[in-house]
């Protein structure tokens, strides 16, 4: 159950200290006060855990302090929405804002590779007015004889690098604990010239005790991906746990599906659930066209498969855009054959405009029809 509190109700007062009296009655429940960034205003609940069935609700919505009770029915209650007229919430992150209305594109190699190639990245989407990017330090790959990442030992440069080029947020997959702290450190010794968004990757979009461990800090956003044989309430459930620890700052990734029906893609590609997501849950979601497609096939007029799919996930409303590119993508030591030029990139971050605008103008076609029906 959450009770949802009135703007102006704090930690502090009075309402919530006799909310605390009444619901000592109900033994075996946990109580959890979370605060999220609504569009305009803090949104604060409080979250009843366990067991609720003789809270009466009716009682609860009457107190005063309380704006609305709302009666969860799914498992993954603290990312969920739970009822399609929650306050809008986001959050935001070294300067960078993330919810369910604006878009970023997160570009860069699969793998950090060489100093002068990260530079170079970062230097064209400095260039293109991007400030967010994506670099894989640690690397889980299919076979132990492929290149694993640089590990810890390219962070101190990368991270120098990219706050040269003010890059704000990089999106850089950790495969255990170890690794967080491993960029916490380096953050720090570098004295903070960027910042990271933690990605949780496909293989390991059940592996709960890592979920547990970016969930129980607060320092990092989170990048949670799908699992690429999970359903959707599967990969939600599982997503829950880095919420369920107290982190909310999470965006979820969706990067195609294992399919034999994918063919000749890499992965089948799920964009149609970016607005599933966004009625079943208060995250922002991001879309990688990259692994989706796996390769950078064109269709006869010349448009990338990668870039149909980003344009799918886009017009859906997307909030972010996961982009493999790379300086020289025939020498990338890891997924080159589907990384972007330079040019390349250029090409498609125009083409993602198209499509934003053509998603916000069918944002429009919509609000028009339901002002004119609340009129009549
Ligand atoms: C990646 O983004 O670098 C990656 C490995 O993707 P996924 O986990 O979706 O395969
Ligand atoms: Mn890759």
């Amino acid at each position: 159950m959450i009770l949802i509190l009135k703007a102006d109700v704090d930690k502090d007062s009075p309402e919530l200290t006799r909310l605390h009296e009444f619901l000592e009655n109900f033994p075996g429940l946990n109580i959890r006060m979370v605060e999220l960034e609504g569009e305009t205003r803090a949104v604060r609940e409080i979250h009843l855990i366990g067991p609720t069935h003789n809270v009466p609700e009716e009682v609860l919505a009457a107190m005063p302090g309380i704006e609305r009770v709302v009666r969860v029915s799914t498992k993954y209650r603290q990312i969920g929405r739970h009822d399609v007229s929650f306050v809008p919430v986001g959050f935001t992150y070294n300067g960078v804002k993330f919810d369910q209305e604006g878009l970023h594109i997160f570009a860069g190699p699969c793998a950090v590779d060489t100093p002068e190639y990260v530079e170079e990245t970062f230097k064209v989407l400095k260039g293109l007015g991007i400030s967010t990017s994506r670099m894989g330090a640690y690397k889980p790959r299919t076979s132990p004889y492929d290149f694993q990442g640089h590990g810890a030992a390219c962070l101190p440069w990368v991270f120098e690098l990219a706050g040269k080029y003010d890059i704000k947020v990089i999106a850089m997959e950790v495969l255990k604990e170890r690794h967080i702290e491993e960029i916490t450190k380096a953050l720090e010794d570098a004295g903070h010239p960027t910042g990271v968004m933690l990605q949780i990757g496909t293989r390991n979009a059940q592996n709960f005790e890592l979920l547990k461990a970016v969930g129980n800090q607060s320092e990092f956003p989170v990048l949670y991906k799908r699992g690429m044989g999970l359903t959707i309430e599967e990969s939600l459930n599982a997503c829950e746990y880095i919420a369920s620890e107290g982190n909310r700052n999470i965006v979820f990734c969706l990067r195609g599906v294992k399919s034999q029906m994918s063919a000749p893609h890499r992965n089948l590609a799920d964009f149609i659930h970016v607005p599933v997501i966004h009625r079943l849950t208060r995250l922002p979601v991001c879309v990688d066209p990259s692994h989706a497609i796996g390769s950078k096939d064109r269709a006869p007029n010349g448009l990338m498969d990668i870039f149909n799919a980003a344009a799918q996930g886009v017009i859906a409303g997307a909030n972010m855009i996961l982009v493999e590119c790379h300086p020289e993508p025939e020498k990338a030591l890891c997924d080159g054959h589907q990384s972007l030029t330079p040019k390349e990139l250029e090409m498609f971050v125009e083409d993602v405009a198209v499509a934003r605008e053509a998603f916000e103008k069918r944002q429009n076609v919509y609000s028009q029809e339901m002002m004119k029906e609340m009129i009549s």
